[in-house]
């Protein structure tokens, strides 16, 4: 088999099918949570959306991230054309919708439409004495790398003063990566801790350490210590899935250390959500042919929650929705969309904030969502796969926006702020959470695509996209009543950051 066939198969795996680890840390996680809560709905609606990813090889998350691969291979080994065989592998996992077009120009905003692009993907490759090549690719999306976080010691840090340059510094600043990642990087998360170098090999050694394997022990005791008490410590925050609230937060710690010099002191955390994408192949150097899978040593198999999302009670939600409807909704209530949704994302808001909006907007739902489509060849679009994005994003645009066309309801994940909560008041709109990261999920709830703007100057993930959905479970986070879930979850996990202040190392 040809190295592009494998490099091919590894792609479609790594978006597809999640390792055992990480299957085993959400199956754990997934225990641990009360019945029925906000959080364990979550859970039960990503184990649903990690089964189906599988069962149709389909795209576990719509954010299918910067591909990053990490290359060892042999002295004499054709790294020229290997490089070639990734980028063609890249392009056909992209035509055939197992990756998400994401390659953007940063100036233009173009999307090149296959993934390609300067510096995408991310290839590192290093020589080493064994006669084989091994290859290891990470997935990581845009709503978990935004939550990557470095801080410089010494530092203030908000709730547990100051951080010095020492493991007690080192111990806050990765509590405090955790707190304010709140749900918005698709939380329960894992991190990546990297302790020294400098900037830029700070974070490279905190992503180094997203490559090891959850059950590995550290090798350095004092770091093992730390990643122990890390994992027993940061889920006392009660962040939860999705930043719902619920006693799982953290899903695995991992730190590394490297050398600095005497002026600087980095700590760098590479956040990376539950939707943990990384697998690894070695393959035969003269062949391409495949070896031996890597994080596949042994099998963990997630059963299908019987009706994960429950939506007994669900309040039905269909455009276009009145003021009266709105406002009757508060915190806590589950909805149920039918109906029409249209997509918009940063390319949408930001246009929409000086045009008009192509389709009639009056009492409608927008979705922040960048989805995975493919067009048949009579011109149809399918959904591969559609959760929904980072909302917080769209925080400068979204209450003008709603105030502007007099939209209703806004779905996203990670919730809002001052300005959205404040508009949602005026207006008259909520802010509901779908669950980040399940792509398939709500795949499976849009029954039509009833059109599409801005493809041509936005590319598929920021176009606007016009679905007609059927049993869309969502909850209602932010209401128009000045409610606000992810503000009632921040400030109690602030009370809880503030609870861990005290020394626990000795410096
Ligand atoms: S699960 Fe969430 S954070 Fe992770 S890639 Fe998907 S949308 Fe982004």
């Amino acid at each position: 088999m040809a190295a592009k066939d494998s490099l091919l198969q590894l792609i479609t795996e790594t978006s597809t099918n999640l390792p055992p680890d990480v299957r085993r840390a959400i199956k754990k996680a997934q225990i641990q949570e009360e019945f029925g809560s906000r959080a364990a709905l979550a859970l039960n609606t990503i184990v649903d959306n990690i089964v189906s990813a599988e069962e149709d090889v389909q795209p576990i998350c719509q954010d299918t991230g910067m591909p990053t691969f990490i290359v060892h291979c042999p002295v004499g080994f054709n790294q020229i054309q290997f490089q070639r065989d990734i980028e063609e592998a890249i392009v056909e996992a992209t035509k055939l919708g197992k990756l998400r077009p994401n390659s953007v120009d940063p100036l233009t905003g173009k999307n090149t439409g296959n993934n390609l692009g300067e510096g995408v993907p991310v290839v590192h490759f290093h020589q080493w004495a064994r006669d084989d090549v091994e290859v290891k690719l990470i997935l990581k999306g845009g709503g978990c790398e935004n939550k990557n976080i470095q801080y410089a010691l010494p530092t203030e840090l908000p709730g547990l003063g100051r951080a010095g340059r020492d493991l007690e510094g080192v111990r806050k600043c990765i509590l405090h990566a955790v707190y304010q990642a709140q749900g918005q990087g698709c939380s329960a998360g894992f991190i990546g801790v990297g302790i020294g170098g400098d900037r830029t090999s700070g974070y490279d050694l905190a992503k180094e350490q997203l490559f090891r394997p959850l059950d590995d022990v550290n090798p350095n005791e004092t770091l093992a210590e730390l990643e122990n008490y890390i994992m027993e410590t940061a889920n006392r925050l009660e962040i939860g899935t999705m930043g719902f609230g619920g006693k799982v937060t953290l899903l695995g710690c991992k730190i590394g250390v490297r050398n600095r010099i005497p002026a600087s002191f980095y700590v760098s955390v590479a956040y990376n959500c539950w939707a943990f994408r990384r697998l690894g192949v070695v393959l035969d150097p003269k062949t391409g042919d495949i070896k031996q899978w890597l994080y596949r040593d042994y099998e963990e198999t997630l059963q299908r929650p019987e009706n994960a999302f429950s939506t007994d009670g669900a309040i039905v939600l269909q455009a276009p929705i009145s003021e009266e409807q709105i406002r009757s909704l508060k915190v806590g209530d589950v909805v149920l969309i039918k109906g029409e949704m249209h997509t918009g994302r940063d390319e949408i808001h930001k246009y929409l904030m000086k045009h008009d909006a192509p389709v009639d907007l009056n009492g409608g739902i927008l979705y922040h969502c960048g989805p995975v489509m493919l067009q048949d060849d009579d011109g149809t679009w399918h959904v591969k796969a559609a959760g929904p994005t980072t909302s917080s994003r769209e925080e400068p645009y979204q209450a003008d926006i709603i105030e502007k066309f007099g939209i209703r309801a806004v779905i996203g994940k990670g919730g809002m702020g001052q300005k959205t909560s404040d508009g949602l008041k005026k207006s008259g709109a909520v802010y509901l959470n779908a669950i980040g990261g399940a792509a398939q999920f709500y795949a499976n709830c849009v029954k039509a695509v009833k059109g599409v703007h801005f493809i041509e100057e936005f590319g598929v993930p920021e176009a606007m996209w016009h679905l007609e959905v059927e049993g869309f479970p969502a909850i209602v986070t932010m209401d128009a009543h000045g409610n606000s879930l992810h503000k009632e979850v921040a400030e109690d996990s602030m009370v809880k950051l503030e609870e861990l202040k005290d020394p626990v190392f000795a410096s």
